[in-house]
């Protein structure tokens, strides 16, 4: 099982809505009788507690987001900001447009750059690829649907 980023937002949630929970039965003064300790001291403790897991639960989402960019599979060598626009020369791919070189890749050498774009074609097919793939499949493909990835909160 692989655990997402919603998956620990959710869990945070979780925290959170227990944390109001424990202050709402904190809230619900007992009779305490003059010189007696008050009985929810821990409980309110707890309370902090769960508040800041929350937080940490919150920050592990971003951090896995981070780390769970998926990388572009595409084969086939495309300028990041131009796409199917390079010259490939005695082992270097260089753009035509603004000059970006890069090793052109082995045969079968995936991109690695972060997915951003999911592109549909009429079959049906879903292919992810980054901005620079996608630019170079825009020329490409006829009646595919392009969406581009909300990388941020999904
Ligand atoms: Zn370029
Ligand atoms: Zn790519």
């Amino acid at each position: 099982m692989t655990v997402t980023p919603a998956q620990l937002r959710a869990l945070a949630s979780r925290a959170e809505a227990l944390a109001a929970e424990v202050r709402a039965a904190c809230a619900i003064t007992p009779d305490v009788h003059p010189g007696e300790a008050d009985p929810f001291v821990a409980a309110r403790q707890a309370a902090d507690w769960l508040t800041r897991a929350t937080d940490d639960l919150r920050h592990a989402a971003t951090d896995l987001a981070r780390t769970q960019v998926e990388p572009c599979a595409m084969a086939w060598a495309v300028c990041p900001e131009h796409g199917n626009t390079l010259t490939s020369m005695a082992g270097v791919s260089t753009c035509r447009v603004c000059g970006h070189s890069t090793p052109t890749p082995r045969p079968g050498e995936p991109c690695g750059a972060p997915v951003t774009w999911k592109v549909i074609d009429p079959a049906g097919t879903e292919t992810r690829m980054c901005a620079g793939h996608v630019l170079g499949a825009r020329a490409v493909s006829q009646g595919a649907t392009f969406i581009h990835l909300d990388q941020a909160l999904t």
